[in-house]
């Protein structure tokens, strides 16, 4: 696909260079472009910031006909409109918190054999609740006028995926109204079951797949354990490596956001915060406020992000823990598009882990922006199953103090990754210069006995001081100090029990079920033992390892 003998060369050439001000392609737009156009149905995994709206904005400048671009987010599609009409390239979008009017005069453009436009953008929601839009496409179908089909921001196809939208999972019509025009689906994120689920849904048939390096060499990842001063701690790390500079806070909760801009705030940064229970007019002014560097720090919940065009972003920090691992690498992405040094820090508490789930479980977490700004997640079986193993990928990743962050963030992409290329660029690679890995089947073992014999009733912050010897008096009003494994794990390094405990509940040898919580909001956790998994640790039939840090 990258050869230059295409009719369309010659023109794809000058008008990138003409029309986009743009001396050369970037990795695979050529391909892609030549793949879309050659009328193969054709799947786009490039990372944020890699040109992917060039690779359907420029087949659309040069092909007759219109390419209709299905995008979640009408922020999204306005601020796409606005560089295209400036580019003198004809577009409209059709959203449902339009005028009638106003939607009645593209509808009638669309009639028109000299459509003047050339890109028609629309929300998922409206290819699904909206016969006069469908009637429209099946006229510019049957006129031979329907270019290309293109679907951004693909992986919210997928129930497996951590940005799922119900209503995209109805794109697959499309494929079936116009089996004969080219479906272009893009993501910037999405592992190889998202992937699967993504290319039989929308029904692509013989599909190209194109996908690249998710690799950001310009931004340096840290896991750092979470403290109560963990704000002061952001300050510090603020001023200290990025005065005056760019950046995104993602706290978890709307109060969270509120309290965190207001300490900065108190600190001396220009910090304003941004979710989703703000009116519209006030969550666009913070953006452009933002945009304009007249605020440094946004602190925002996951609704901030998607679509942002800001290409200096200098740090993105996770106050709280992400959701998921393609949801954290998304976010990051945000940071560092003009390829300079950025970082992005993520404070890791394991109590914020009982916090998310327990939200994830009441259908309580703030997405990544709809248009309907606010998606409550869905927390029935299949997604609430996804939501929580996506979670525990989250918790490891955090709890892994030995392997390359890039590694572990590209393997959860299906991607290999030689961590000698980081150049110590992440926290482990800084820290650690060898490994050892060790058999922790007994203290596994230990820990699951200890849970059953105290009956399934603890936390497993009380579990671990039980097990290292803690004297503490809601030990002894417990009278756990009486029980033979008291104290058994007294010798280990520390960290190493918890890690172990922490182990066992993402591979489900434990399980953490939440309690409600109080008024304030905070969660409280007992373990329970997964018997069934379990049976096979106890009867010798299973062995555990870990890596850790070698003292050496
Ligand atoms: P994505 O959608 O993959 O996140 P965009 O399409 O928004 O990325 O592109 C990111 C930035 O890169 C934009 O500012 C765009 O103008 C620029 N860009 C895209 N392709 C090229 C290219 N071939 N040469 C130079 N700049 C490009």
């Amino acid at each position: 696909w990258s050869s230059r003998d295409f009719p369309w060369t010659i023109k794809l050439e000058a008008n990138n260079k003409k029309v986009f001000g743009n001396h050369s392609f970037r990795p695979n737009q050529r391909e892609i472009i030549n793949a879309t156009m050659s009328g193969c149905d054709v799947f786009v995994l490039m990372p944020t910031g890699g040109g992917k709206s060039l690779t359907y904005q420029l087949p659309a400048l040069i092909c007759p006909g219109i390419t209709l671009v299905i995008s979640p987010l009408v922020s999204l599609i306005q601020d796409q409109i606005m560089h295209l009409l400036q580019a003198n390239i004809p577009a409209a979008y059709l959203s449902a918190n339009m005028d009638w009017p106003e939607q009645q005069e593209i509808l009638r453009e669309l009639t028109s054999d000299y459509c003047k436009y050339k890109l028609l953008y629309v929300t998922p929601e409206k290819v699904a609740r909206s016969d006069v839009l469908l009637r429209h496409l099946d006229s510019l179908n049957t006129r031979d006028l329907l270019a290309r089909i293109v679907i951004d921001e693909a992986h919210c196809v997928s129930q497996w995926g951590h940005d799922f939208r119900p209503d995209y999972q109805g794109l697959g019509i499309l494929k079936q109204k116009y089996p004969k025009t080219p479906v272009l689906a893009l993501t910037a994120t999405a592992t190889a079951s998202v992937k699967e689920d993504v290319v039989q849904a929308l029904g692509l048939v013989n599909c190209i797949i194109f996908r690249q390096s998710f690799n950001r060499p310009n931004l340096w990842f840290s896991v750092i354990p979470k403290t109560k001063k963990c704000v002061e701690d952001i300050d510090k790390f603020i001023k200290e490596n990025h005065f005056d500079e760019c950046g995104i806070i993602y706290c978890l909760s709307r109060m969270d956001c509120e309290k965190v801009a207001e300490k900065l705030q108190e600190y001396g940064h220009k910090a304003a915060f941004y979710h989703g229970n703000m009116d519209p007019a006030q969550r666009a002014s913070t953006q452009k406020q933002w945009s304009k560097d007249e605020i440094n720090i946004i602190c925002a919940t996951v609704a901030f992000g998607m679509g942002i065009n800001k290409l200096d972003v200098r740090f993105v920090i996770h106050h709280s823990l992400p959701k998921s691992i393609e949801g954290y690498h998304q976010e990051c992405g945000r940071a560092g598009r003009d390829g300079q040094r950025s970082s992005c820090i993520l404070y890791y508490s394991y109590s914020d882990y009982i916090r998310v789930k327990h939200m994830i479980s009441q259908g309580v977490v703030e997405q990544s922006p709809s248009v309907s700004g606010y998606n409550r997640f869905n927390n029935s079986g299949r997604i609430l199953e996804t939501n929580t193993e996506n979670l525990y990928r989250m918790v490891s990743y955090c709890e892994n103090d030995v392997d390359c962050r890039r590694f572990l963030q590209l393997l959860h992409f299906g991607e290999k990754f030689d961590s000698a290329n980081c150049q110590k660029t992440c926290d482990n690679c800084c820290t650690v210069n060898s490994f050892v890995e060790k058999d922790i089947t007994n203290i596994a073992k230990q820990l699951v006995e200890l849970v059953k014999s105290t009956g399934q009733q603890y936390s497993s912050s009380h579990i671990l001081e039980v097990y290292r010897g803690s004297l503490s008096q809601f030990v002894k009003r417990h009278r756990h100090e009486t029980l033979s494994l008291h104290g058994a794990g007294k010798h280990l390094a520390k960290g190493e029990a918890s890690r172990v405990l922490h182990h066992l509940v993402t591979e489900e040898f434990l399980v953490e079920e939440v309690k409600k919580s109080d008024i304030y909001g905070s969660v409280s956790s007992v373990l329970k033992v997964n018997e069934s998994k379990v049976q096979n640790l106890c009867l010798g039939g299973h062995t555990i390892t870990l890596r850790f840090p070698s003292s050496a």
